[in-house]
């Protein structure tokens, strides 16, 4: 079956004036102005539509949806935040509650425009060993893409960390669950739906040895590594209290500067430290909104590229956003990059590039993140119908100037898991319900 997706308003795509031609979940042609080359069995009429690939999300904790805007931890920076937030996560935390989160961050990933998620997943109550195939199954009924990013935390109170006990896995745990999920989902093949990605929580959560061993599984089952970085200036002082080192210093010990590994934040970074991450071809997930949220700083976007750096884009955590709208995300790239740079050195179409081929590249992808012959068909596709948008004229940049924040269909594969702004076979209003009688238990006093 070919379907010519025809005449969009805009595309953002090098040519195809008259949209494009899909076939078998890919991208076979982009259609000049005199129509498709190739015979079409279907048509679908793109002329309210505004068509950007679909959005790719590099950094994520999908459980967190359970405690947005909590009353302890609001208004407060990221040690004070976690250090309120853990024991509410290590008392109330179990699998019944973490699928409904996971549906979630899902869902709102999805009508944003987002396509392809990662989730970095490091909390693994007693009952949740099977988190991992939670989110596993959760994607594949909403037709999403993953990079199932498997987390862990091993350093608790006890051990000089900050994170709560109930939490956390042995190094024996995680170790056998990152060999398991990796047999079990990491497709390294061209349009895979599901990727497997290694990542202990941060430098102040986990064990050295937990590093070092998961960059050699790593490297042994060829996926990628992920972890926080340079999320703010107490994780240095807490590197250089423990460690003796800087964080990029102390990742550089334990085998982690590598074209492998992507970073969430990435904020302080020296001129130095920007120039070995860019020798070593990593990648950063920048992370606007939760890096507002909680006065984390700014990233140096501008720099880390100069240097060779890929830049994508997360909208981090749903508590510390407090939500999982990427679309909102790519706006707040540019406003905040704006702020850090000039009005001309930060466009639409870098928060556009951060959010697509950029958080592919950070997620190892080269089919998905464009509107290409040969790419993978994942898209976007947004009215202008909304009052926000009347005006405006170029409706590339009206997206993200306007604040575009709900797509109208979502192209996965092929296949639409977007029509009329709702998500195919996804009951919202139950979603919501039962998700919010969940996240009830989390404001209980613990
Ligand atoms: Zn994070």
């Amino acid at each position: 079956m070919k379907t010519w997706i025809r005449d969009p308003i805009a595309m953002l795509a090098q040519g195809g004036q008259r949209g494009l031609v899909v076939e078998g979940g890919r991208i076979i042609e982009l259609v000049g102005p005199d129509g498709p080359v190739t015979p079409c069995d279907e048509v679908f009429d793109a002329r309210r539509h505004v068509i950007i690939p679909g959005l790719v999300n590099a950094h994520h904790h999908f459980f967190q949806t359970l405690t947005r805007a909590h009353p302890k931890a609001i208004n407060k920076n990221l040690f004070p935040w976690l250090q309120q937030l853990y024991p509410i996560w290590g008392a109330h935390l179990d699998r019944n509650c973490f699928r409904l989160a996971v549906r979630v961050a899902l869902t709102e990933l999805l009508i944003s425009g987002c396509s392809t998620a990662s989730d970095h997943l490091f909390v693994f109550p007693d009952d949740m060993a099977d988190a991992v195939d939670i989110e596993a199954e959760e994607a594949s009924k909403l037709g999403m893409r993953m990079t199932l990013t498997r987390g862990a935390i091993n350093l608790g109170f006890a051990d000089g960390g900050i994170a709560d006990q109930r939490l956390m896995q042995g190094y024996d745990a995680v170790i056998a669950d990152c060999e398991r999920v990796l047999a079990r989902y990491h497709d390294p093949s061209d349009g895979a739906m599901l990727r497997v990605a290694l990542a202990p929580c941060a430098p102040f959560n986990v064990t050295r040895q937990l590093m070092i061993d998961t960059a050699a599984l790593a490297q042994k089952h060829n996926c990628l590594l992920h972890t926080h970085l340079g999320e703010t200036r107490d994780e240095d002082d807490y590197c250089l209290h423990h460690y003796g080192c800087r964080p990029l210093d102390y990742l550089e010990q334990v085998g982690w500067l590598n074209e492998r590994v992507w970073l969430a934040h990435g904020i302080h970074f020296n001129d130095a430290e920007i120039a070995r991450l860019g020798k070593h071809r990593m990648g950063i997930c920048h992370c606007p909104t939760s890096n507002m949220l909680l006065s984390s700083g700014i990233c140096r976007t501008k720099e880390l590229e100069a240097a060779g750096v890929t830049i994508g884009l997360g909208v981090d955590g749903s508590a510390s956003n407090d939500s999982s709208n990427l679309m909102e995300s790519v706006r707040h790239a540019l406003l905040l990059g704006r702020l850090a740079y000039d009005a001309s050195a930060i466009t639409h179409l870098d928060a556009f590039r951060w959010a697509t081929e950029g958080s592919a590249k950070c997620l190892g992808r080269s089919d998905i993140g464009k509107i290409e012959v040969g790419y993978q068909a994942d898209l976007a596709c947004f009215t202008l119908d909304e009052l926000r948008f009347s005006g405006a004229g170029d409706p590339i940049a009206a997206l993200v100037l306007c604040g575009a924040h709900r797509a109208d269909r979502v192209m996965i594969a092929g296949q639409w898991r977007v029509t009329d702004g709702a998500p195919v076979g996804v009951d919202l209003a139950r979603l919501r319900d039962e998700h919010g009688r969940a996240a009830l238990a989390f404001l209980a006093n613990v």
